[in-house]
């Protein structure tokens, strides 16, 4: 049996911006496949999550239905999962609309229509929970890895550490929020 460990991520309700700073890792991403699978990833053309995933990083917060049902999936596929930015670890960006409540969100992106595109069995709109939440709300998380985005090296450090069965340890020097 392959001891390769397998790794994933996925992104829920943010701005992608997260997995841009993953790409930012730049020579690292070829070192990446060397030391583990990656079995899914938005990065990638998989449809369906595994089961059996070692290192699971989920960016954005938890903002629809939809986000709920993934995440509570790959929480149980997962052995470590790591809240991927600072959506996933405290709401950030994702969570200003909980300020307004959900039909003030829908109006904000599509005026007049936005609440009757989101109600009905036919309607084409992710439905959104009461509120944008972080992941820990929902699912046990194993590391939190901040930053608006965090940084290719920060993301580097947590991913190699887990690859090798290391603890990261994100000291007041790592953690940066925002
Ligand atoms: S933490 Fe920042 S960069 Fe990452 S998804 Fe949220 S808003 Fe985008």
């Amino acid at each position: 049996m392959s001891t390769r460990k397998r790794f994933a991520t996925i992104w829920l309700g943010g701005c992608t911006g997260c997995h841009m700073s993953f790409l930012d890792m730049d020579e690292k991403l070829l070192e990446l496949p060397a030391l583990a699978d990656i079995v899914y990833s938005p990065l990638m053309d998989v449809k369906t999550f595994p089961r059996e995933v070692d290192i699971c990083l989920v960016e954005g917060a938890v903002n629809t239905e939809s986000d709920l049902r993934m995440l509570r999936s790959v929480r149980e596929s997962s052995v470590s999962l790591v809240s991927f930015g600072d959506c996933a670890v405290a709401g950030n960006i994702t969570a200003m609309r909980n300020t307004g409540g959900k039909k003030a969100a829908l109006q904000s992106g599509f005026g007049s229509m936005g609440e009757a595109l989101a109600v009905g069995d036919d309607n084409p709109l992710p439905q959104l929970l009461a509120q944008a939440s972080p992941l820990h709300q929902y699912v046990a998380v194993d590391y939190f890895l901040p930053g608006c985005p965090p940084s290719a090296e920060l993301i580097w450090y947590v991913i190699n550490e887990l690859l090798h069965d290391r603890q990261p340890v994100l000291d007041r020097e790592k953690l940066r929020y925002g």
